[in-house]
C-alpha cells in the first residue's frame, strides 16, 4: 500500500515536471518567434526629481504581446531568454532601440532626460557586449552619458575582477551604470567601493513598506546614506504613494520612479507626458 502510494506521488511529480518543461519550451518558441516577428516592444517609465516633479530620466521596459493579445510579463520570459542565450540578441535590440529613443526624446526638447536600460547577466558576460554598447551609441547618435545601464546587485557580485573590468570599460565609453534592485542581494560594502558605478536603485520591496515597516525604512535609509558616502546617486523604484515619496525625500533620496508619477508608457504617450509636464512648469 505504502509502496503504491509512493509510486503514485512519484508519477504525479514527474507529470508535473513534464508539464512545466513543456510549457517552458512552448514559451521559448513563442518568444523566439515574437522576437523574429517584431512583437516585442519597449515601454518607458519616467523617473522624476521628487521635490519638483521634473522628469530626469526614463527606464526602458520590455513588453511581449502574445498571439492572443495578452501580455506575458518580463519576469516570466526574461529568465527563460537568459537561460537559452536568446537574451543576448534581445538585449542588444533593447539597447539599440532605447538609445534611438533617447535621441528622439532629446530632439523633442528634453536633452536632460536620461535613458535607463536593463542589462542581463548573459548579455553583460558576452564577449561582444562592450562592442555592442559602442555601436549602439555610434549608430544611433545617442549621448553616452545620457545612457544608464542597469545591472542587478547579484550580477555585480558575480566575479569581482571581471565585473570591475567591464564597468571600467563602460566608463571609458562614457555610459553610466546603476545597480538595480539594490538591497536585495548581500553586497559586501568593500566591494561596492571598488566598482565604478554611478547610482544605486533602492528596490521596490523596501519602498513598499517604507511607511509601515521600520526595517524597510532602515534599509532605505542605509542605502541612501551609503550612496552619499560613496558619492553615488540614488533613486527609489516602485513609489506608489505620496507619503513614500515624502519619507524618501526626507531621508535624502532625490529621485523616484513609480506609479505615483507614471506607469510605463509607449513612446507617443511618453512624449505627451513630457510635454504636459513642461507646460505645467
Ligand atoms: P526592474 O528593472 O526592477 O523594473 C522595475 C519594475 O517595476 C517594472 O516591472 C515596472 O513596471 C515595475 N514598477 C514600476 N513602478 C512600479 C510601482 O509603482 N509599483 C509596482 N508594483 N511596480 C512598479 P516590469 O516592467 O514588469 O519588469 C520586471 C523586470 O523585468 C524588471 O525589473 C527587469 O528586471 C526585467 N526587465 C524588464 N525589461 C527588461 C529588459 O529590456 N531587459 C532585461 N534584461 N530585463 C528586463
Ligand atoms: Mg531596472
Ligand atoms: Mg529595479
Ligand atoms: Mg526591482
Amino acid at each position: 500500500r505504502a509502496k503504491s502510494r509512493h509510486r503514485g506521488e512519484h508519477s504525479f511529480f514527474t507529470r508535473d515536471m513534464n508539464v512545466e518543461i513543456e510549457e517552458r519550451v512552448k514559451l521559448l518558441h513563442g518568444l523566439r518567434s515574437a522576437f523574429d516577428n517584431e512583437r516585442l516592444f519597449l515601454m518607458y517609465q519616467p523617473q522624476v526629481r521628487i521635490e519638483s516633479g521634473e522628469p530626469v530620466g526614463v527606464e526602458a521596459l520590455i513588453r511581449w504581446r502574445g498571439d492572443d493579445g495578452r501580455f506575458i510579463p518580463p519576469d516570466r520570459f526574461i529568465p527563460l531568454a537568459e537561460h537559452s542565450g536568446l537574451i543576448v540578441n534581445i538585449g542588444n535590440w533593447v539597447m539599440r532601440l532605447a538609445c534611438y529613443e533617447q535621441v528622439k526624446i532629446a530632439a523633442a526638447g528634453f536633452p536632460n532626460v536620461q535613458m535607463a536600460v536593463n542589462v542581463s547577466l548573459a548579455q553583460f558576460r558576452h564577449q561582444d557586449f562592450i562592442n555592442q554598447v559602442r555601436s549602439a551609441l555610434a549608430d544611433t547618435g545617442a549621448v553616452a552619458h545620457q545612457i544608464e545601464l542597469e545591472i542587478t546587485e547579484s550580477m555585480a557580485m558575480e566575479d569581482a575582477d571581471f565585473v570591475a573590468g567591464k564597468l571600467n570599460e563602460l566608463a571609458q565609453l562614457g555610459v553610466k551604470v546603476a545597480i538595480d534592485d539594490f538591497g536585495t542581494g548581500f553586497s559586501s560594502l568593500s566591494y561596492l567601493q571598488r566598482l565604478r558605478v554611478d547610482r544605486l536603485k533602492i528596490d521596490r520591496s523596501f519602498v513598499k513598506d517604507l511607511c509601515t515597516n521600520q526595517r524597510c525604512r532602515q534599509v532605505a535609509e542605509m542605502v541612501i546614506q551609503l550612496s552619499r558616502k560613496l558619492g553615488l546617486g540614488v533613486i527609489a523604484e516602485g513609489v506608489e504613494e505620496a507619503d513614500q515619496a515624502k519619507v524618501l525625500l526626507g531621508l535624502g533620496c532625490p529621485d523616484a520612479q513609480g506609479y505615483l508619477y507614471a506607469r510605463p508608457m509607449e513612446p507617443e504617450a511618453l512624449h505627451d507626458w513630457l510635454a504636459e509636464r513642461r507646460a505645467r512648469g
